[in-house]
């Protein structure tokens, strides 16, 4: 609705805040639901923009909510996360970082997209600058941006996935306050390696920023391969120290839906937060955390299944993508996505991919949104016939070497525009 004042039209719009308007919708959570719709019509959509594996809840996490559940006694909890969580979150650090931190380091919310933003609205005054290093996860920017805050993209060269330490260096600015890292990354799947992570940290240190290390795939890596830890490379004691880990439970046990994350940083900090936390959510259900704490202290064993499942469709993946004309990939370490280079078919990722979506009923991601133009970020976290099936239905729309037909659901479809 809009009406008519002192000659200039005022739409309805103008009463929403203009930082709220700036912010860009989830580009993610946008496709996901485009795609639900057009499965509810029936359409064979096959999904490669997704960003939760398929498993089902360990059963550990299920016995322990139910639990709680039953109990019946479901109030208000501690802001920070209820005491035996935070427990197996330091079990957790020690077993995996194999560092030493207290309770009072630890702060649970509802996922480690509410950690992130709340050490960001805890860090930055406004037009403080953030470092953030393309391709970068899509709600880096825009949550920065919400706390009032500057994003200072880094952009690694042409053809490559990680930033070079001399990029990194020549961004900061005396208005910088941190760097987010984000490895094994979302979206490219690499890792970065051991001396750019040494680098990164003690550059920090030498600065005095916060680095914040989102580490939510850090145990999804492949090849025998390990994710270093920045806390080894840290030479200050955690309560100095400007270092802030970032994990959760969405990705590690496919327990996207319980909304569970967590950050490890100085009591400091954590106090900080705690308050920022108790006056926006109060604390994050305890039916959750009773999941969280089954699948923290249950049978790892799941992990690694679903870890071998994922480094399977990675390299089934890779095999259809390789015999792709004209498309590169860098060959993931980690993570369940994957980040072709698809400048050979269009320079206008979304465009691209909207095309995918109407021609091929494939769902992508354009690679626009995680600061990288002409490519699209492709999830292998579904079957390997998802994997198969939405390659073979992307080359049928885009690659003139292959066959021309093909058949959607069981609509044989004749490609007509190559
Ligand atoms: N960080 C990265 C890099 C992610 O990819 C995601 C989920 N897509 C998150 C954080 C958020 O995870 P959670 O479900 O715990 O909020």
């Amino acid at each position: 609705m809009s009406h008519a004042r002192g000659g200039k039209e005022v739409s309805s719009y103008m009463s929403i805040s203009q930082l709220a308007r700036s912010i860009a919708e989830s580009p993610t959570l946008r496709l996901n639901e485009e795609a639900r719709l057009l499965r509810e019509k029936g359409l064979p959509v096959t999904h490669l923009g997704g960003g939760e594996p398929k498993n089902k809840t360990p059963i550990a996490a299920i016995l322990s909510s139910a639990a709680k559940l039953a109990n019946g006694d479901i109030k208000y909890v501690p802001t920070d996360g209820i005491p035996s969580l935070k427990k197996a979150i330091v079990r957790y650090t020690e077993e995996n970082y194999e560092h030493l931190v207290e309770p009072e380091n630890v702060i649970v919310s509802s996922g480690a997209k509410q950690s992130v933003y709340n050490v960001l609205f805890s860090i930055l005054n406004p037009q403080d600058e953030v470092i953030v290093l393309a391709p970068y996860w899509v709600s880096y920017p825009e949550m920065i941006r919400m706390v009032y805050g500057v994003p200072v993209v880094v952009t690694p060269e042409d053809g490559r996935y990680l930033p070079r330490m001399a990029d990194i260096e020549r961004a900061i600015s005396p208005a910088t306050r941190a760097i987010i890292v984000n490895s094994p990354n979302n979206p490219s799947g690499l890792m970065y390696p051991e001396d750019l992570v040494a680098e990164i940290v003690q550059f920090c240190e030498r600065k005095s920023l916060y680095l914040i290390m989102d580490d939510i795939y850090h145990k999804l890596v492949f090849d025998g391969k390990k994710a270093p830890s920045a806390y080894r490379y840290a030479s200050k004691d955690l309560e100095s120290s400007k270092l802030v880990i970032i994990n959760g439970i969405s990705k590690l046990y496919g327990m996207t839906g319980f909304r569970i994350g967590w950050a490890i940083a100085n009591r400091k900090l954590v106090e900080v937060m705690n308050n920022v936390q108790a006056q926006t959510t109060s604390c994050t259900s305890p039916i959750t955390q009773a999941a969280a704490e089954g699948a923290l202290t249950g049978l790892q064993s799941i992990v690694e299944s679903l870890r071998l499942t994922i480094e399977n469709n990675r390299t089934v993946m890779m095999e259809e993508l390789h015999s792709f004309t004209g498309v590169k990939v860098a060959k993931p370490d980690g993570t369940f996505y994957c980040f072709p280079d698809f400048r050979a078919y269009s320079n206008t990722s979304v465009e691209l991919s909207d095309f995918l979506l109407k021609k091929a009923l494939v769902v992508t991601v354009p690679g626009r949104e995680f600061g990288m133009e002409g490519h699209l970020r492709l999830s292998y976290c579904g079957s390997v016939k998802d994997i198969t099936e939405g390659i073979a239905r992307m080359k049928w729309a885009l690659d003139p070497n292959a066959p021309n037909e093909i058949y959607i659901g069981d609509r044989k479809l004749v490609r007509d525009w190559l």
